[in-house]
């Protein structure tokens, strides 16, 4: 049971490392044409970016319906952190709900704030904190976005906004 719990928390920590990734490499990346719709001003409850969020939910119910207890573990952590940005991305942040909740608690205020800033930056390069679970001191985001390493980002000089 702890062990399965522990199978379960790690995968939560794995998928903000994962999610992270595939939100700087991919999202804003060759999946740019898709995530667009989340950084540009919308209408409709449902945007292509959620394309990601089936896509999280398609794996984690075919961890959870293939498998033994050890993978269920893992489909449940997927699902959780599914769940959690759901929740935390566009309830809290984007306020996609009829309920909308703010953040009281410092930790989600620190990520409510990074997110914003990720937002801040139009277009897909120099943009700063990409993770859902964790975000870097708002003091280090806001040093990073008045001055944007392009080249370190690998990006070829200031981008043009697509
Ligand atoms: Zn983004
Ligand atoms: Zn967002």
């Amino acid at each position: 049971m702890i062990t399965h719990f522990l199978i379960f928390l790690t995968t939560l920590v794995a998928m903000e490392a994962v999610g992270t990734l595939a939100h700087k490499y991919i999202m804003h990346g060759p999946g740019w044409w898709l995530h667009r719709s989340h950084h540009e001003e919308h209408l409709g409850a449902l945007e292509a970016n959620d394309v990601f969020l089936l896509a999280l939910a398609i794996i984690a119910v075919s961890l959870l319906l293939l498998g033994g207890t050890v993978v269920h573990s893992i489909g449940a952590g997927v699902a959780g952190y599914g769940l959690i940005y759901m929740f935390f991305h566009d309830g809290i942040v984007h306020r996609h709900w009829p309920v909308r909740p703010s953040p009281r608690h410092p930790y989600l205020q620190r990520l409510y704030h990074a997110h914003l800033m990720h937002h801040k930056v139009k277009g897909r390069h120099n943009s700063v904190s990409f993770g859902f679970l964790y975000a870097p001191p708002i003091a280090t985001l806001e040093k990073k976005l008045a001055t944007p390493v392009a080249a370190a980002e690998g990006c070829a000089g200031p981008a043009p906004q697509r």
